[in-house]
């Protein structure tokens, strides 16, 4: 199978809180969905640039939802990028782990039946994780983005970067913030997911080397 490829349509100047960012649009071969890249600062042949590839989560991200922690790592990647004054964050339009809107709201009853995250995806006939990042780096491509320093928890995102030729520096950890609500998606994130989450955080870069060999916290 070919490589899909993607290519920049549009990008526009939006001033966030944070500062101001690149918005950038992309078509692409693979689907008809809108991806996004939020660019600020110079990333083009730049070295260990701070990214967050972030999927679509509706609920969490505009609405707030505390059923997860999306909101809030959307929120803190944008204010460490600021912080670094560069950095890309992409966002993919594959909601609910890839299964959509609808799917995702049959799974959130399911949940609140005792059903956990991976086990109402399977009942819906679902993966746990039907999520594709070879878009992600074929936009971190088109935008020059020689080498990264990778905001996330999640181990089989590292995996599928690299696979796609991308390479992780260094990970940094976007620990959630624990509430009633979203307890039992995080434990399940770490349990069945093996996310590299910790409850009580020590928030510094660690080698990709070694976040590979990382114990999940339980
Ligand atoms: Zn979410």
């Amino acid at each position: 199978m070919s490589k899909s490829t993607v290519s920049r349509l549009a990008s526009t100047r939006i001033p966030t809180a944070y500062g101001d960012f690149q918005l950038c649009y992309y078509s692409n071969t693979l689907d008809n969905k809108e991806h996004l890249a939020f660019v600020m600062g110079s990333v083009s042949d730049a070295d260990n640039v701070l990214v967050r590839i972030h999927s679509e989560c509706f609920t969490g991200d505009v609405l707030g939802s505390r059923r997860c922690d999306c909101g809030e790592q959307l929120d803190r990647s944008l204010q460490l990028i600021a912080g670094q004054g560069a950095g890309v964050l992409v966002y993919l339009r594959q909601e609910g782990r890839g299964i959509g809107l609808l799917q995702k709201m049959r799974a959130y009853n399911l949940q609140d039946q005792g059903y956990d995250t991976v086990d109402a995806n399977l009942l819906l006939g679902h993966g746990a994780d039907e999520r594709d990042y070879s878009l992600a780096a074929r936009i971190l491509e088109e935008l020059g983005v020689k080498s990264i320093r990778l905001m996330t928890n999640n181990p089989l995102k590292i995996q599928a970067l690299e696979n796609e030729g991308i390479r992780i520096n260094a990970r940094f950890p976007l620990e959630a913030t624990v509430n009633a609500d979203n307890e039992g998606y995080l434990l399940t994130k770490v349990r069945r997911m093996d996310h590299l989450l910790k409850i009580k955080p020590a928030a510094t870069w660690v080698s990709v080397r070694t976040a590979h060999d990382c114990e999940p916290a339980d």
